[in-house]
C-alpha cells in the first residue's frame, strides 16, 4: 500500500476492469492477469492410460530401481530399515547397489549443464584426494569398472560416436569421462518410485505430492546435504542451483520424480538483483514478501517453521515456501526447521496435483555473501506458454492472478488435511501471521 511513509511501489494492484498488475519485489518482473483468461483447466491433458505389469512399474526408465546400471556411479543413498529407521549409505559401491532397496539415490547427471572439464579449464580444479580415491576404489572392482565404461559408452553414443569408434578408443582414453562422475558438480537426487505404489497403468505418476510426509522430509533433508557435499567437493562453486522439473511441459526429460543439483561459479542474476536491495535493507525480504503478502491476505499455510503465500510479479503462478530460521545456509537449518520447509513445499505439492507441470527452485544465501538471506522455495506451475506480447514488451500475461492462486489451494489443503495425507499446518485465517516472521536477520535487527 503507498501512503506517505512507504514510498515502496505497490506490487500488486486490481485495475477497475478487475485486471491484476504485479510487480515482483526483487526482480522487477512486470506481470498482468487480465480476467476472463483464468478459467482454462490447469493439468496437462491425459493421455490414454495403458496397462502396467508389476515389472514394468520398477523399469520403466533409466531412473527405475531395476536399471540402477544405466546411472553413473552413485554417491549416496537412503534407504529405510526393516524397523522403519532412515539411513544414509555414502560412495556406494557397484556390489551395494542391489543389496538395498534405495528411497533416495544421488547420482552423477550423466549430462551435466557444465561439466568437470568446465572446472578444470576454468580454474585448475582437480578431483580432492577422497574423490580421486573413491574413483580408484570404484574402478579397482571388476564390476565398477565396466560399469563405468558402460555409462561412458552411453555418454558417448549420445554424443553421436559409433560403438566402433568407442571401441577404438583407449581405455584411459574412455575412463577420463568418468571424471565427472566423481567429481563433477552437476548431481540428481532420484526418488524410488515412477509410479506409486499399485500402480494399474501408466497415467499414476509418484510425484512430490504423492509421497508420505515422512519420505518427502527424507527427500529436503537428503537434498540439503547434497547441497553442502557440492561446495565440499569444489571450493570454486559460488552458488548451487538447486530444482525439480515435473513433467516435460516443466522440462523434465523424464516423469520419474527427481530433483537436480548445479554448482556455478556466479551466484546468478536473481541474486545479484536481490542482494542489491538487501544491502540497503536488511529486513527487505520480511517487508517486500512475507509481510506483503499477509496484508494482502495471500498467506496460504504456515507452521513453526516455515510459511508459505500465494507468489506476485512471476511469470507463472508461483507459491512461495519461505523459511523462518535464523539460519541463511540451508545445511545449518536444525532438522525440525528442514522437516517444516518440507511439510510445506509437500502440501503444495500436493495440493497442486500430479497432472500440473511445475518448477521447485531452491532460492539461499550464496556462500560468497556476507549479507544474511532466508531460505525460500519457489514452487511455479507451468501451465502457460510465452509468447510474442510477452517478447515485445516483457509484461508478462499470468493467467491466474495471487488470490485465484490461494482459492485454489487453500480448499485442498483443508481436505488434503482431513485425509491424513499432509502434516499439521495452519491453513488459510488459521495462520498467525505475525509482521517479520522470517529471523534471517535477527542480528542486524
Ligand atoms: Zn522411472
Amino acid at each position: 500500500m503507498v501512503t506517505s511513509f512507504n514510498p515502496e511501489p505497490n506490487f500488486l494492484q486490481r485495475m477497475a476492469d478487475g485486471t491484476v498488475k504485479q510487480v515482483n519485489p526483487f526482480t522487477g518482473t512486470e506481470v498482468w492477469t487480465i480476467p476472463g483468461r483464468s478459467h482454462r483447466p490447469l493439468g496437462v491433458a491425459p493421455h490414454a492410460p495403458a496397462p502396467l505389469s508389476a515389472g514394468q512399474a520398477t523399469s520403466w526408465c533409466a531412473f527405475c530401481p531395476d536399471r540402477y546400471l544405466e546411472t553413473p556411479p552413485e554417491k549416496a543413498r537412503v534407504v529405510r530399515r526393516p524397523d522403519g529407521a532412515w539411513e544414509t549409505l555414502s560412495r556406494t559401491t557397484v556390489e551395494q547397489l542391489s543389496e538395498t532397496v534405495a528411497e533416495f539415490r544421488r547420482i552423477p547427471n550423466l549430462f551435466e549443464i557444465l561439466s568437470y572439464d568446465y572446472w578444470h579449464a576454468n580454474y585448475g580444479f582437480e578431483l580432492p584426494e577422497h574423490i580421486a580415491g573413491r574413483k580408484a576404489a570404484y574402478l579397482s572392482s571388476d564390476a565398477g569398472r565396466t560399469h563405468v565404461l558402460a555409462v561412458v559408452a552411453n555418454k558417448l553414443r549420445a554424443a553421436g560416436r559409433t560403438d566402433a569408434e568407442i571401441e577404438a578408443m583407449p581405455v584411459d582414453e574412455r575412463l577420463r569421462y568418468a571424471s565427472g562422475f566423481f567429481g563433477g558438480g552437476h548431481d540428481l537426487v532420484v526418488a524410488r518410485r515412477h509410479f506409486v505404489d499399485g500402480a494399474t497403468d501408466d497415467s499414476q505418476l509418484a510425484s512430490s505430492g504423492t509421497l508420505s510426509v515422512d519420505e518427502h522430509r527424507q527427500f529436503i533433508s537428503f537434498t540439503v546435504s547434497a547441497v553442502k557435499s557440492l561446495f565440499n567437493v569444489n571450493r570454486y562453486a559460488r552458488y548451487a542451483a538447486v530444482f525439480q522439473n515435473w513433467l516435460k511441459p516443466a522440462g523434465a526429460s523424464f516423469d520419474h520424480l527427481h530433483k537436480q543439483l548445479v554448482a556455478i561459479d556466479e551466484r546468478g542474476v536473481q541474486n545479484e538483483l536481490a542482494l542489491q536491495r538487501l544491502r540497503a535493507n536488511p529486513n527487505i525480504f520480511n517487508e517486500l514478501a512475507v509481510n506483503f503478502a499477509s496484508y494482502q491476505n495471500l498467506v496460504i499455510a504456515e507452521n513453526d517453521h516455515a510459511i508459505a503465500f500465494a507468489g506476485f510479479g512471476h511469470r507463472y503462478p508461483t507459491i512461495e515456501i519461505w523459511s523462518k530460521s535464523e539460519h541463511s545456509d540451508v545445511w545449518e537449518h536444525e532438522p525440525e526447521e528442514i522437516a517444516g520447509m518440507s511439510d510445506l513445499i509437500h502440501a503444495m505439492h500436493a495440493a497442486t496435483g500430479v497432472d500440473v507441470p511445475s518448477n521447485e527452485e531452491w532460492h539461499y544465501r550464496p556462500v560468497d555473501t556476507d549479507l544474511a538471506m532466508p531460505w525460500r522455495v519457489l514452487l511455479k506451475w507451468r501451465i502457460s506458454t510465452l509468447a510474442g506480447f510477452e517478447g515485445a514488451t516483457k509484461v508478462y500475461l499470468n493467467t491466474m492472478d495471487p488470490y485465484a492462486i490461494r482459492d485454489r489451494v487453500v480448499p485442498r489443503l483443508f481436505a488434503l488435511r482431513d485425509e491424513g495425507r499432509i502434516a499439521h499446518l495452519r491453513i488459510a485465517t488459521e495462520a498467525e501471521c505475525r509482521p517479520n516472521p522470517l529471523r534471517y536477520n535477527t542480528g542486524t535487527r
